[in-house]
């Protein structure tokens, strides 16, 4: 390490390199999620974590009134954690929240780290289990605020990623029960599919640009098609009146794709 870093910075930089490993962990599980592409974007999270933790290590601090801040985030470590919160924000299945730099900027800008967004879930049990899981990220919140220690600053990190892990974890069982359409623009390109599948769930619908029969034909009678549902990716074009219909047969072409 550079010794002209300040302190701050060097536990920024500390903090990174931690936070990397945990990706790196996380993307070598032999667990069905992450999936290839979550993986991919772990192992970019990490290497991006890598070079912030290099600009905070190396990089002299600006010099402000004739003394050196503690108080700077380096340029390449803030285009770094830039990049990889919006990498985490794309793929939620990993489970890094989107504002994770927080994290790592904490000992050089003594910012707070929020807690993610609530899920919104609507059972009792699952609202439960959000509840415990926030209250407890929350406590872990608390104690890194204050950690200058580098062994309990990696317990800590630890704790905290596994908790929003188990977040993703939740976040995917409430997905996975919705039948519900969420609406998307229309993708640009078939592939567009799967990472709106990542980001929204596994049943989709958006709006048909060209025309197409509904898949509900009455007698060989057709009607006309105003949009797409896809169950991750199986697509049937339908109308208002037919779309739960669509939903299933989607299903059901998907599980037979299996
Ligand atoms: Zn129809």
């Amino acid at each position: 390490m550079n010794s002209s870093a300040p302190w701050t910075a060097a536990l920024a930089g500390h903090r990174a390199r931690t936070v990397a490993a945990i990706a790196r962990k996380r993307a070598a599980s032999p667990a069905p999620i992450p999936n290839a592409r979550g993986r991919a974007a772990l192992r970019k999270i990490a290497d991006l974590l890598d070079v912030a933790a290099l600009a905070f290590e190396t990089e002299p601090p600006p010099v402000v009134d004739g003394a050196a801040t503690t108080r700077d985030v380096p340029t390449d470590a803030r285009l770094a954690l830039a990049d990889a919160e919006r990498e985490a924000a794309s793929h939620p299945t990993i489970g890094f929240p989107p504002q994770f730099g927080q994290y790592v900027t904490q000992p050089v800008l003594d910012n707070d780290v929020d807690l993610p967004p609530s899920l919104q879930p609507k059972q009792p049990n699952d609202i439960a289990r959000e509840a415990d899981l926030f209250s407890r990220l929350f406590a872990v919140h608390a104690q890194l605020a204050v950690c200058t220690m580098e062994e309990l600053t990696d317990a800590l990190l630890e704790a905290a990623f596994t908790l929003h892990w188990k977040l993703a974890h939740l976040r995917n069982a409430l997905r996975a029960t919705a039948t519900d359409p969420v609406e998307i623009p229309a993708p640009a390109t078939p592939m567009a599919l799967g990472p709106a599948h990542e980001e929204h769930g596994p049943v989709l619908s958006f709006a048909l640009a060209r025309k197409a029969p509904c898949h509900v034909s009455d007698d060989g009678r057709t009607h006309g098609a105003d949009r797409m549902v896809s169950y991750q990716g199986a697509t049937i074009a339908t109308c208002e009146e037919h779309e739960a219909q669509a939903v299933a047969k989607a299903r059901g072409l998907y599980d037979a794709l299996d």
